[in-house]
């Protein structure tokens, strides 16, 4: 009897488990929303062919940092209990939670497991990206954090479009006020959303989301919506076959890509609608990933040509900027690596990420109560920026001024958010002595400052 009622059981089971994510047809809805904004903001598409224009990389090696940078995380959870259940309740999310970290720190050190299947063809070009991720230690609050919460929501999923914020990105889900959880200072944490996506009303089968630093910039996008939604299927990498994952998106790759969007990169073959770069097409912007016109689905063959690379190694499915399944995606091209690399030399859209290494550990006063908002003002001297970086929020800054010798204000910044991290341009100054000056409530603090 026992066998029949196990021959029984688990085919039911099997559909049960596989029926209950569709496998993704739009992985990704950075184009998508790409396409909206620059229905809004008609100079942002220029700002995307800026960003994709080929690049002088004599600079940047020049400033080749050899110790990676790690990146402070912080995953917020949105889900419904049922959907907290289905993935194995909080053990089943710190599983997934670690073995995502893992994949990340893997895949952007060039030290994925699958390595070995990257075509030979391919592996000349394979890149390390060389930065580092860790879950946050210490809250903007400076009190200790594990790197992730969850919250029981009641509504079944987040709306891709709709709601409150740039009412784009998802970004019902990032605002508390909304039913989801405002993000944490975006200058010093990666924000990372996990939810169950909605579009219209109907389950949708878009795994993940990027907004980028200079989408606040370029597209009005208020900046508190900076950072990554993901799929509630899609995050982590399976450990047993029984758990519940999106086909196609067990292995963590879904944040490999997302995290890519934030470092700039786009996906591969150019969101152009199979053109190609010979007949006006865009393509990625980046000259060691062939042309190609469509994304990639499932787990494609090598070679494989398409209408915009008709031999050779044919196209680069197996990028991590294209949709194939995690299993098949390997790579990052070195190109892309060098590409992402400018996002955090100073001045570029991730530095401040870089520039938080405390948030790491855990706070080292959190039971006194009481806290120390030191500040660091580094480059000193300053090279075409100045950065302002607090272990804390501030709470009464208001004014940030530079000084020159004969003490005429040459810069002065209005704080209108209290904020861990601010920046001035000094690009525009004479070399020189300055004075840089913190206006507080009652009190001022006054440090020297060169300018190169
Ligand atoms: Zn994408």
């Amino acid at each position: 009897m026992q066998r029949v009622t196990y021959r029984v059981v688990w085919p039911f089971l099997l559909l049960l488990l596989t029926a209950k994510f569709s496998q993704a047809q739009n992985k990704c809805a950075f184009d998508r929303t790409v396409h909206a904004l620059a229905a809004k903001y008609p100079d942002f598409q220029q700002k995307i062919n800026q960003l994709k224009e080929p690049v002088e990389y004599r600079s940047a090696v020049k400033n080749t940092i050899t110790e990676p940078y790690t990146i402070p995380v912080v995953f917020h959870f949105l889900l419904t209990q049922q959907q907290i259940n289905a993935i194995g309740g909080e053990d089943g999310i710190r599983q997934r939670i670690d073995s995502q970290m893992l994949v990340l720190n893997r895949d952007f050190n060039a030290a994925n497991f699958d390595y070995d299947e990257i075509p030979n063809g391919f592996k000349p070009l394979y890149g390390d990206v060389n930065i580092r991720f860790a879950l946050a230690h210490t809250d903007p609050y400076n009190k200790p954090t594990e790197g992730y919460h969850i919250k029981t929501v009641s509504q079944a999923g987040f709306e891709i479009e709709g709601g409150t914020g740039s009412g784009i990105a998802f970004s019902d889900a990032k605002y508390t006020s909304a039913g989801g959880m405002d993000a944490w200072d975006v200058e010093s944490y990666l924000n990372i959303w996990v939810v169950a996506p909605l579009d219209g009303g109907k389950t949708s089968d878009v795994l993940g989301l990027a907004i980028p630093e200079y989408f606040a910039e370029d597209a009005n996008m208020p900046a508190v919506e900076q950072g990554i939604v993901v799929h509630y299927g899609a995050v982590g990498r399976r450990s047993i076959f029984t758990e519940i994952y999106v086909k196609g998106a067990d292995e963590g790759r879904t944040l490999t890509h997302e995290v890519g969007h934030m470092f700039e990169l786009f996906h591969i073959w150019g969101d152009d609608d199979g053109k190609c770069p010979d007949n006006g097409g865009g393509d990625d912007g980046i000259s060691d990933t062939p042309p190609q016109a469509y994304p990639s689905s499932g787990c494609l063959v090598y070679p494989k040509y398409d209408g915009c690379t008709r031999n050779g190694d044919g196209i680069m499915f197996m990028n991590y900027m294209d949709y194939s399944d995690d299993r098949c995606a390997l790579m990052f091209s070195k190109e892309q690596a060098q590409r992402m690399q400018r996002t955090w030399q100073p001045g570029g859209g991730v530095y401040s990420l870089t520039q938080h290494p405390w948030l790491l550990t855990y706070p080292v006063d959190s039971n006194s109560g009481k806290t120390n908002n030191t500040h660091v003002v580094y480059p000193n001297p300053a090279d075409g920026v100045l950065n302002i970086s607090f272990r804390l929020p501030t709470d009464d800054l208001q004014h940030i001024m530079l000084i020159d010798m004969t003490g005429r204000a040459v810069l002065s910044q209005e704080v209108k958010i209290q904020a861990a991290f601010y920046t001035l341009n000094t690009g525009n100054l004479h070399a020189g002595l300055y004075f840089l000056v913190l206006h507080y409530g009652a009190d001022k603090v006054v440090e020297r400052v060169l300018v190169r």
